[in-house]
């Protein structure tokens, strides 16, 4: 083998590390390296449940019920344009005492590649239109698909809100029984966990159904509180 040709080999190993090594820092949900990341509670017996893409009233006032029923708060990363479409949801949420969060305007999958005033526009007009609703803008912002970029990052900064992440979740935006998801979620929970589910359809899933996940609730919530663990919002911490 000639020196260019190691030489060519070695560039294209370089450059697939470089690849890996971005990958890593956007695409994994919980890494810290383009912004702190939280993704466990400092609690000893409580657990976050998280609910991201709604509010949809088929999925999302199910879940409001099964949460008042069992006494419990969570937090919903809400998308802007699903608030504009059902802001009742939004009022009920907030008067039940559960969290909302920002998670972006319309969840556009090549967000990934927007500049830093996309994601002012992204960030902003959801933090303000929740403003309306709340009376406060949200302080939590959880990325689509957990995908961090810098540019995103300066908008998020920017609007005074820190990134969640999460530590169990069940694929539920997949095709996952509702016994797969109770398992999923259950199987490894421990205190401090922050959960992520989801209560709502973003655009490029509009015609799917988060229905398995409802279904799934009442069991895991059942298994929360029979360990003696409480479930809270974070807006209680
Ligand atoms: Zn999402």
């Amino acid at each position: 083998m000639s020196a260019a040709e190691l030489l060519t080999i070695g560039a294209g190993i370089g450059s697939g590390a470089i690849a890996a090594g971005l990958g890593y820092c956007c695409l994994y949900h919980n890494s810290q390296v383009v912004a702190p990341v939280i993704s466990r509670i400092e609690s000893s017996g409580s657990v976050a449940l998280t609910f991201d893409d709604g509010p949809t009233p088929r999925f999302t006032e199910p879940i409001l019920k099964l949460l008042a029923k069992a006494n419990v708060q969570a937090t919903f990363f809400c998308i802007g344009e699903n608030i504009l479409a059902n802001r009742s949801l939004v009022s009920d949420m907030l008067s039940a005492g559960h969290c909302i969060g920002n998670h972006t305007w319309n969840h556009d999958h090549t967000g990934i590649f927007g500049s830093k005033s996309y994601w002012h526009r992204q960030v902003e007009r959801t933090s303000d239109l929740i403003a309306e609703l709340s009376g406060s803008p949200p302080r939590i912002f959880r990325a689509p698909m957990g995908f961090k970029t810098w540019q995103q990052a300066a908008a998020v900064r920017a609007a005074h809100m820190r990134y969640i992440g999460w530590r169990s979740w069940a694929w539920d935006t997949t095709n996952v029984s509702p016994q797969g998801i109770y398992r999923r979620i259950t199987r490894r929970l421990a205190p401090g966990d922050i959960v992520l589910l989801h209560d709502g359809l973003e655009y490029a899933r509009r015609q799917a159904s988060q229905a398995a996940t409802v279904a799934a609730l009442p069991e895991i919530l059942s298994s929360i509180i029979d360990r003696g663990w409480r479930a809270v919002s974070l807006g209680a911490l």
